[in-house]
């Protein structure tokens, strides 16, 4: 890369501004909220009084101090997206990017996949299937996270995300809009149910109505999706994030509640049984993180009981290492796919190509705090997963996934094909 210069914007997440001979090119890192304890290490500099300690100076002064000085040595072209993430695995050292911080990793390794784009003269989703081996461009079905629960909403539901899927659209475009229909059919619903206040949104901007019990959030759904005219065609699916809610090898269904009564938590076979009920009454198409992060027996029995999308999130972190223990388990069919789990283009690249060649589903993801870059808009259709979670159709940062993905399904033209029923494998 000639002429490369690294400007950075210090707050609360890590923004890296890469200047190249084909201009600038800005990428802005992620950050979750409910994280899995084998995740790359996200750097926080801990000072409690700024940020209440999640400041990331430290991650930005590695950006700027290391990382640049070393990058600019090796006179890497933009393009060269392998060898520069490979570069910067090896100058950080750590198995899980403790040195430099896997934000301040993934930063650059954004922001070099974008001017590398632009050096070669075609889009972002071109050049990131490009870089993994792929063809045939797919539109992803959005999965818009309606309802939060979890540690996202103040309720007492323990199931973090429940969402719906326009399976039955023609296009992305028609997706959008069945999607947002049904949004505000929701909207409406819980207004009327529960008032004004329960329709307040959570972090990834679905609503965070005061139920507890998950039965009650597929009805509304379904009750949303009937009213908006889309039934049949509009298909429900959870993330559990339950790790979130494993107290002493259980899970406890109440786990907001100090005083929740251990009688009532609910062993892995228990937990499995609760899980089945809900896909044959409710129809679900996927499930992500059913159970614990470590709880690799459940996982397992559940995967042989059921052909439904099973998705490890918590429990493979985009790590290559776990996606291939849960392979040699059994214990999922799927990976969610989060780039900042893992920290560098090229490694996402390959954990979507080891599911792939394992028969797997790949799910694209965002997370809870996410920044306005679209990055992963351009990486769903460049990889053709066939689905991408990025929340509600609502809150800018979310909405600008979503737009850009109409973007790339409007330049695609005709050859826009849309993963519709086919999202576990569209290609
Ligand atoms: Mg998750």
């Amino acid at each position: 890369m000639a002429q490369v210069q690294i400007l950075i914007e210090t707050s609360y997440l890590v923004e890296v501004d890469l200047i190249t001979d084909q201009g600038l090119f800005r990428a802005g890192v992620p950050s979750g909220k409910s994280t899995g304890i084998h995740e790359a290490v996200e750097l926080r500099d801990g000072d409690k009084c700024r940020y209440m300690g999640k400041d990331v100076s430290k991650a930005i002064h590695n950006v700027n101090k290391i990382i640049i000085p070393e990058l600019l040595k090796k006179n890497f072209e933009a393009s060269q997206q392998k060898e520069i993430d490979d570069f910067l695995i090896e100058l950080d050292g750590t198995p899980n990017k403790s040195k430099l911080g896997a934000n301040a990793i993934l930063g650059v390794s954004l922001a070099v996949c974008k001017a590398g784009a632009a050096m070669r003269c075609i889009p972002l989703y071109r050049h990131i299937g490009d870089l993994a081996g792929i063809r045939d461009l797919i539109m992803p079905v959005p999965c818009f996270n309606v309802i939060n629960g979890g540690s996202h909403a103040g309720n007492k539901l323990a199931i973090q995300e429940f969402m719906i899927l326009p399976t039955g659209a023609t296009s992305f475009q028609e997706a959008m809009k069945m999607g947002t229909e049904v949004y505000h059919h929701l909207k409406s619903i819980i207004k009327a149910k529960y008032g004004l206040d329960a329709t307040a949104v959570g972090d990834e901007g679905g609503f965070a109505p005061g139920i507890q019990d998950a039965k009650d959030g597929f009805a509304l759904l379904l009750n949303a999706i009937e009213k908006a005219g889309y039934k049949g065609k509009v298909d429900i699916a959870v993330d559990c994030a339950a790790s979130e809610f494993f107290r002493d090898g259980k899970y406890d269904l109440d786990f907001k509640n100090p005083n929740s009564d251990k009688s009532k938590w609910l062993n892995a076979q228990q937990m499995t049984a609760l899980y089945m009920d809900f896909v044959k009454k409710f129809n679900l198409v996927f499930i992500e993180d059913p159970f614990e992060q470590d709880d690799w027996n459940a996982w397992t029995n559940m995967t042989a009981q059921t052909d439904l999308e099973i998705i490890g999130d918590d429990l493979l972190v985009t790590n290559p290492a776990r996606i291939q223990k849960a392979i040699n388990r059994k214990a999922c069919n799927s990976l969610l796919l989060k780039v900042n789990q893992i920290g560098t283009v090229t490694e996402a690249i390959n954990a979507h190509n080891l599911a792939k060649q394992n028969g797997w589903g790949t799910l694209v993801s965002h997370r809870s705090g996410e920044t306005e870059d679209t990055f992963i808009s351009d990486l769903v259709v460049g990889l053709s997963t066939g689905h991408i979670k990025t929340g509600a159709p609502c809150r800018s940062e979310r909405l600008a996934k979503y737009n850009q993905l109409l973007r790339i399904e409007e330049e695609l033209g005709k050859d826009a094909k849309y993963a519709g029923r086919k999202f576990r494998k569209p290609l």
